[in-house]
């Protein structure tokens, strides 16, 4: 299964980095929607697809504005927006309110029921697994299985070997997991809701996952080079930083 990296930058976009975006070309799926999104069009293969947001900050749901110019691009057949209800509300009622977009949205949205959950229809035979992650105003991290490979996708927490999360990703082929902060920053990481290096791969040690990819990176240090990824590897071997446009296959 192939993933594209469309947006790896958090909070604001930068000359390297747009913000959130992941998308699973081979069955439309396409992961958060931050500015990032504006990309879909160009990579999008099927004629279906289905977007799944985390919450909707707005280095998350930005792009959902784009999607217009994105159809144009690349017209779908149908396109489903899954969130947490509040969340949805939220976009459509502030995100697309008169003073701030123009034209009202025409896609479905459809809330994902409750904090936790599954949906086990997606293509491919594939099923997706929701489940709550600590941060201001609440998200979740999400977990995608078919029969011969997983992947797992955690942004917007704060990692932590021991929380309730790591047993909704133990054993995935690859972990998609937000990484703001150094280790010297430990201490904002818990404050806003965002993750530091050394708890990022303590988390994929312990969730015993086959690989990690770093993304959400701070637009602050958009080449990543405050994140010592050396000692990182010292506590769990297998970790790459995401860059925007990177693809790779689970
Ligand atoms: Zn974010
Ligand atoms: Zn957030």
């Amino acid at each position: 299964m192939k993933l594209l990296f469309l947006g790896t930058g958090g909070y604001h976009p930068t000359e390297r980095r747009q913000t959130s975006c992941l998308l699973l070309p081979d069955c439309g799926i396409v992961l958060d929607a931050g500015t990032g999104a504006f990309r879909l069009g160009r990579y999008l293969q099927t004629a279906e697809a289905d977007l799944f947001l985390t919450h909707a900050h707005l280095d998350h749901s930005a792009g959902l504005t784009y999607l217009f110019s994105v159809l144009r691009e690349h017209p779908l057949q149908r396109l489903t927006i899954h969130g947490q209800a509040e969340k949805l509300r939220g976009i459509c009622e502030h995100l697309f309110s008169e003073p701030i977009f123009p034209a009202k949205p025409p896609w479905e949205f459809r809330a994902l029921e409750g904090q936790s959950g599954r949906i086990g229809n997606l293509p491919l035979g594939g099923r997706l697994t929701y489940f709550p992650l600590e941060h201001p105003g609440g998200t979740i991290g999400f977990r995608l299985d078919w029969p011969r490979r997983s992947m797992a996708y955690v942004t917007d927490t704060t990692a932590d070997p021991q929380a309730a999360y790591v047993k909704n990703i133990e054993g995935v082929d690859l972990l998609v997991h937000e990484c703001y902060y150094p280790d010297a920053c430990a201490d904002l990481s818990a404050q806003y809701g965002h993750s530091s290096l050394s708890s990022v791969a303590e988390t994929a040690r312990t969730a015993r996952v086959g690989r990690l990819i770093l993304t959400h990176i701070d637009p602050l240090h958009t080449a990543g080079d405050n994140l010592d990824l050396d000692a990182a590897r010292r506590i769990f071997p297998q970790i790459v930083l995401a860059e925007d446009l990177m693809e790779t296959v689970f």
